[in-house]
């Protein structure tokens, strides 16, 4: 078992953090069932520090874990039916699926599974697919190279991202088809490459005709199509908390910072759930931050809170412990990035744009600036 210093962990293959290692679950078509959820809590409270992120990826990480406490982790987490058999086949499961799946993209969402584990494709580790064929598109926001949708009549297409049309998709397979024609292009090197930087420099694949559905914003916490939607503060949850939520109902993970809960029609008040649309946690993004990440120059998440009244409905602050920008890669209203020399402010970039003002003291900043 090796642990990589890198951005992109799995179970088999976790990843070192300043709290320990980070392990990283894709359970299968994005679901977890009441007994999954709870063995889930179960096993990062035992063998971790007991929190849980849910990435942009709909993935779950627990941390805490060390070299002694990762053998019974995988041990149970296999019982459970979340480990794949090896390093290659979870590498390549790098699929989320989305939380308003019906029973065709259920299946679909199964079969590509089956056919990526079946091929023998040495992908990227940041390459991944996203099959987005619900009743309507939801993850055309969400980071993939591959997509699976639907085109404007509701038939499914397969779209390489950055491409504006897609083909037509008949078997999942010919999503691996074409995960091997960016391989044969060219489009990794080093164990690195994207697809939407293949196409982007006119290296496009064939047959590609049938425009792809408008992006569609993401859905906010509150009751929807299937359950409810609960958002976790900063996208993270406390073994204690999803072991409570796991009793609510079976799961399904979104790249929304936010837990489908089947069935459910309301949201019990759970310290670190989030119910309702308005409530001002949502406008904040901050990564863990001093002391738990060594590269930090500042903690992060407590400045957040305290300036969370204070931004405007709509408006995104996020605050960074450093220009690395984990918390939240996209662009922000503000961003407020700790530097050895206090905090940058920068409006409308991410942590790393040049700042708007430098040097600002968190102990003076008491709203947004
Ligand atoms: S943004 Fe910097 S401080 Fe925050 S988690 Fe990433 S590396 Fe650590």
């Amino acid at each position: 078992m090796s642990v990589v210093k890198g951005w992109c962990p799995g179970a088999l293959r976790p990843m070192e953090s300043s709290d320990g290692w980070v392990v990283r679950l894709r359970p299968p078509g994005g679901r977890l069932s009441r007994a999954q959820a709870a063995g889930i809590a179960r096993a990062a409270r035992l063998h971790g520090n007991g929190r849980i992120d849910l990435t942009g990826r709909a993935n779950l990480q627990l941390r805490g874990i060390t070299a002694d406490s990762h053998a019974p982790l995988l041990a149970e987490l296999r019982a459970l039916a979340l480990i794949d058999p090896d390093i290659a086949t979870e590498t390549r499961h790098n699929i989320v699926v989305t939380p308003f799946a019906d029973a065709e993209t259920d299946r679909i969402a199964a079969d590509l599974r089956r056919a990526l584990a079946a091929s023998d494709l040495a992908l990227p580790a940041k390459f991944g697919f996203a099959v987005d064929t619900g009743p309507a598109p939801g993850l055309t926001d969400t980071p993939a190279d591959i997509r699976l949708e639907r085109d404007a009549g509701g038939g499914p297409i397969l779209r390489a991202d950055g491409m504006a049309h897609g083909q037509r998709l008949g078997d999942p397979a010919q999503a691996v088809a074409l995960a091997a024609w960016f391989l044969d292009r060219g489009g990794a090197v080093d164990g690195r490459g994207r697809m939407g930087a293949l196409i982007a420099r006119g290296i496009v694949p064939d047959g590609a005709d049938i425009p792809a559905l408008a992006p569609v914003a993401a859905p906010g916490p509150g009751p929807c199509a299937g359950g409810f939607l609960a958002a976790l503060e900063f996208g993270q949850i406390e073994a204690a908390l999803l072991a409570t939520v796991a009793r609510l109902g079976p799961l399904r993970l979104t790249p929304w910072r936010m837990l489908l809960i089947e069935g459910a029609s309301a949201l019990p008040d759970l310290p670190g759930l989030i119910g309702q649309q308005g409530d001002p946690r949502l406008r904040l993004r901050a990564c863990p931050g001093a002391p738990a990440c060594p590269a930090a120059f500042a903690p992060t998440r407590d400045l957040a809170r305290r300036l969370m009244r204070t931004v405007p409905p709509g408006a995104i602050l996020h605050v960074s412990g450093c220009a690395k920008g984990c918390g939240w890669p996209r662009r922000a209203d503000l961003t407020l990035t700790a530097t050895p020399d206090g905090f940058d402010l920068i409006r409308g970039g991410r942590a790393g744009d040049t700042p708007d003002r430098r040097g600002l003291d968190p102990d003076r900043l008491t709203e947004v600036p």
